[in-house]
C-alpha cells in the first residue's frame, strides 16, 4: 500500500529520533490482540534478534522486554541483580550513572556511589580500588556514554575489573546500543539495555535489557523489590509463555520490527560509520559558525556533541531552539552540570547533508538575532 509522505523533521535530540516512513507506517496494522500466537512469533524472533545485534550467543544471553522508556531497565536491573547481603557499586561520571544511584537509593540498597569527574571518562583504576576494598560488591554498573556530555566510557576495561573480582557488570548502553558496535562478550558484559526509540530509530514504548541467561535464573532467589520491574519475573513469563506479563506496547512492537529490518539492511559498520558522518558534519557546522565545544574529541562517544553557549548577551537558547524548531530542526539543552552549554546529536535517520541544512537555519537565527560568534 502507498501512504503519504510524513513531514520530515530532522531531530539533532538525544532521543526519540527520526524515524523513516516506512517505520512510521509499520505501526498501520490490523487490529490484534498480543496474547495471539501470531504476535507471540513476533516477539520471539524480537528477542533473538535484540540478542544478536550485540553478537550475544542465544545460548547463553537473553532478552527481556518491557513497556517503558529507558528508564525501566535501569530499574529493572538495579532493583533485581543485587542478592541478599550484597552491595552495588554505581561507577557515577554523568547524569544517567547517577540515575542508577537514585533508584539504589529508592529501593534502599547497599550501593557505593562512586563519583568521579563528568568532563572525564571513568577511571577504571578508581574501579578497581574500589573493587580491591569491599569484599561485598557483587555488582558493577556503569553507563557505557553519558548521553548529557559525550563521554563515552571504558567498558571492556571496568567489565574485565569487575569480572577479576567476581562480580557482574550490568551497563546503560541506551545510547549506544545499535550506533556503536558492542559485543557481549569482548566487551565484558553481562547485562546492557536500550530502548528502541534510540538506535534502533523505532518508536518510544518499548525498552528492552540483553542478559547473561544464568544470571537472570540465580536472581530468582534474591529479593524482590519491585512488582512491576521484576527481571526474573518478566524474563520467565516470556520463556514460559512466550508473551509480556502485561500489556506490551502494540504497534512499537511492529515499527520496531521494521526497524530492525532496516537496521540489519543497513548493517551495523555502515550504520556506525553513517553516525560519525553526522558527527564530523556537526563539527564541520560548528567550526565555520565559531562554536566552541566541551569535551575533547578523542574521549567522545562522537554520539552527541556538548556546546558551549556563545557569549553574547544577545544569545538566547530557546529563542534560537524556537526558530529552528519552527523550520523542522530540533536541538536540546545541555546536561553538564550548571555550565550553559546544548547539545546536538547524531541519531535517528538523518545524515550529514541533514545537518548541513541544519548549519544554514543556524546561521540564519544567529543573524536574525544578531548574535556575533567571531
Ligand atoms: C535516553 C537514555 C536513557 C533513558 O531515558 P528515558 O527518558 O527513560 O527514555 C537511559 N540512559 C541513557 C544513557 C540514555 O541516553
Amino acid at each position: 500500500m502507498e501512504y503519504p509522505k510524513v513531514k520530515r523533521n530532522v531531530l539533532l535530540n538525544p532521543g526519540p529520533a527520526t524515524t523513516t516512513d516506512t517505520v512510521k507506517y509499520a505501526q498501520i496494522v490490523p487490529d490484534i490482540c498480543p496474547r495471539e500466537k501470531e504476535f507471540g512469533a513476533i516477539m520471539k524472533e524480537m528477542g533473538e534478534d535484540l540478542v544478536k545485534i550485540v553478537h550475544g550467543d542465544l545460548k547463553k544471553y537473553t532478552a527481556v522486554l518491557f513497556c517503558g522508556s529507558g528508564t525501566v531497565n535501569i530499574d529493572a536491573c538495579v532493583n533485581s541483580l543485587l542478592p541478599e547481603g550484597k552491595k552495588m557499586l554505581v561507577v557515577n561520571n554523568g547524569a544517567y550513572s547517577e540515575r542508577a544511584a537514585e533508584v539504589c537509593e529508592y529501593y534502599h540498597l547497599n550501593h557505593i556511589n562512586l563519583k568521579l569527574s563528568i568532563t572525564e571518562p571513568a577511571d577504571v583504576n578508581a574501579v578497581e580500588e574500589a573493587l580491591k576494598r569491599d569484599k561485598d560488591i557483587a555488582v558493577v554498573y556503569a553507563c557505557h556514554h553519558e548521553t548529557g556530555t559525550g563521554i563515552l566510557n571504558p567498558i571492556r576495561e571496568i567489565g574485565a575489573a569487575a569480572h577479576k573480582y567476581g562480580a557482574i557488570f550490568v551497563v546503560d548502553t541506551t545510547s549506544t546500543y545499535a550506533m556503536m558496535p558492542i559485543d557481549m562478550d569482548k566487551d565484558n558484559l553481562d547485562f546492557v539495555m536500550a530502548s528502541a526509540q534510540k538506535g534502533l530509530m523505532s518508536m518510544t514504548g518499548l525498552s528492552y535489557v540483553v542478559g547473561n541467561t544464568e544470571m537472570i535464573e540465580a536472581s530468582k532467589s534474591y529479593p524482590t523489590r519491585s512488582y512491576y520491574t521484576n527481571l526474573y519475573m518478566q524474563y520467565s513469563f516470556i520463556k514460559e509463555k512466550g508473551e509480556m506479563h502485561f500489556t506490551p506496547p502494540v504497534q512499537t512492537i511492529y515499527a520496531t520490527k521494521q526497524a530492525i529490518k532496516e537496521y540489519w539492511a543497513e548493517g551495523e559498520d555502515a550504520k556506525w560509520a553513517r553516525h560519525q558522518r553526522i558527527w564530523e558534519a556537526i563539527y564541520k557546522g560548528l567550526d565555520r559558525l565559531g562554536f566552541e565545544t566541551m569535551i575533547p574529541k578523542e574521549m567522545q562517544s562522537r554520539l552527541v556533541v556538548s556546546v558551549k553557549y556563545p557569549e553574547d548577551p544577545n544569545w538566547d537558547f530557546n529563542k534560537i531552539h524556537d526558530y529552528c524548531f519552527e523550520r523542522g530542526f530540533t536541538i536540546y539543552p545541555g546536561k553538564v552540570s550548571n555550565l550553559p552549554t546544548f547539545r546536538l546529536c547524531c541519531l535517528g535517520a538523518i545524515d550529514a547533508p541533514d545537518v548541513d541544512d541544519f548549519f544554514v537555519v543556524l546561521e540564519e537565527a544567529l543573524l536574525h538575532y544578531h548574535i556575533k560568534l567571531k
